[in-house]
């Protein structure tokens, strides 16, 4: 494409070195990793591989991943199988800022198993209350489930904190990482958490492979039921290339995150500060410290977002609203609603998010192009 393209929280391409790695098993090397001749045995053993890559990205053993479709398969696995599979209780704690992915996987439960959820509060700044989580813990509570990084506004939870108060009621806890894969490291000993999801199409990896982090012991209820692939946890025929890809990534990931992350904190901040300089009435969603380091979110008053986004393409700047797993629909942000903005304010937001590729000055040269895009849509208001 042309122009700059930030919106890489939505999705972002497949890195070389990734498309290199998968290629053999595309071609070659396609063969089914139950097949018991050489051609299946050698997909299996790239598959082990691919796995203990995977459980050294996130600190757990190989045998505690389950290779998903991506990271909406890893969060319906993770709810609906860890819900269902508990010996007692059918209440689930969790945020109202979650992807649609764990939001409606928790709907499910409720409206066809019988559940109850409780929905902890965000404050303004997108950040969830440890005060509110143990309050919200029931005897009866099977799963709480937070999220490491808002896709929105990319506020970053205290996950740690908030699985040790789980662990003390003896409730599992499941995160979804998907947006914080690349940038925070995803130690799952260090976050305590039972379960954690990633997806391979947010750091270099196609769409359509993920994975679920299960802790050993945690009984799963499977989702997908069939040949009993992911040892029973996961049936399909594995997709050897996607996990030859995610694993790909996950090293890459491992070797640059700290540097990318040091680099695009900065250039953020920058961003931030020119954007907030230029364009009066501008604020920044989401906490200002406590946030990814490739997201900034903003809301416009006196807008609409939508229009804003085509005024921004037609000076080749590709953002975006901000959700856009919901796109299409009209409704304003759920998450921006439950941070406290009003709805006409929600409607006004534009999410700005990059790769590490995307350097500072490049960023901060997409200032004034906002400030005259929000200048033309407030002049078409008026
Ligand atoms: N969770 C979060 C926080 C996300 O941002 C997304 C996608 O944007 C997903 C889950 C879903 O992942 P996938 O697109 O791999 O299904």
């Amino acid at each position: 494409m042309t122009g700059l393209y930030l919106d890489a929280a939505a999705t972002s391409a497949v890195r070389r070195e990734v498309l290199e790695a998968m290629w053999p098993y595309l071609t070659g090397d396609f063969g089914n990793p139950s097949s018991h001749h050489a051609v299946g045995e050698s997909a299996a053993r790239a598959l082990a591989a691919a796995r203990a890559t995977v459980a050294e990205w996130l600190g757990c053993r190989a045998s505690e991943i389950v290779f998903t479709s991506g990271g909406t398969e890893a969060d319906n696995l993770a709810i609906k199988g860890i819900a269902l599979g508990a010996p007692r209780g059918r209440h689930i704690v969790t945020t109202p800022i979650e992807h649609e992915a764990v939001l409606a996987s928790v709907d499910y439960l409720v409206r066809v198993h019988g559940f109850e959820a409780t929905y902890v509060p965000v404050g303004r700044d997108g950040l969830v209350s440890p005060d509110d989580v143990a309050a919200a813990l029931r005897p009866d509570t099977t799963l709480a489930s937070v999220m490491l990084a808002n896709n929105e506004v990319g506020t970053v939870q205290p996950i740690a904190e908030l699985a040790a108060l789980a662990h003390a009621q003896g409730v599992p806890f499941h995160t979804d990482a998907v947006q914080a894969a690349g940038w925070l490291p995803l130690d799952v000993r260090e976050l305590g958490v039972d379960a954690l999801s990633v997806s391979g199409h947010k750091i270099g990896a196609p769409k359509g492979i993920g994975a679920l982090f299960v802790r050993g012991r945690l009984p799963l209820e499977p989702v997908l039921h069939g040949g009993g692939q992911e040892r029973g946890r996961r049936s399909g025929t594995e997709n050897v290339a996607g996990a030859v890809a995610l694993a790909t990534a996950a090293r890459l990931a491992m070797r640059d995150r700290e540097a990318n992350a040091a680099r695009s904190t900065a250039a953020r901040d920058a961003f931030t500060a020119a954007v907030l300089a230029q364009t009066p009435g501008a604020e920044l969603t989401g906490h200002a410290a406590a946030r990814l380091p490739g997201t900034a979110s903003f809301v416009f008053p006196g807008t609409n977002g939508e229009t804003v986004l085509l005024e921004l393409e037609r000076r080749g700047i590709v953002s975006s609203s901000g959700s856009a797993c919901a796109a299409g629909s009209e409704d304003a942000s759920h998450v921006l609603l439950a941070l406290g903005y009003d709805e006409d304010v929600a409607r006004t937001a534009v999410r700005f998010s990059w790769g590490p590729d995307v350097s500072e000055d490049a960023l901060v040269a997409v200032a004034p192009a906002v400030a005259e895009a929000v200048g033309e849509v407030r002049g078409l208001a008026s």
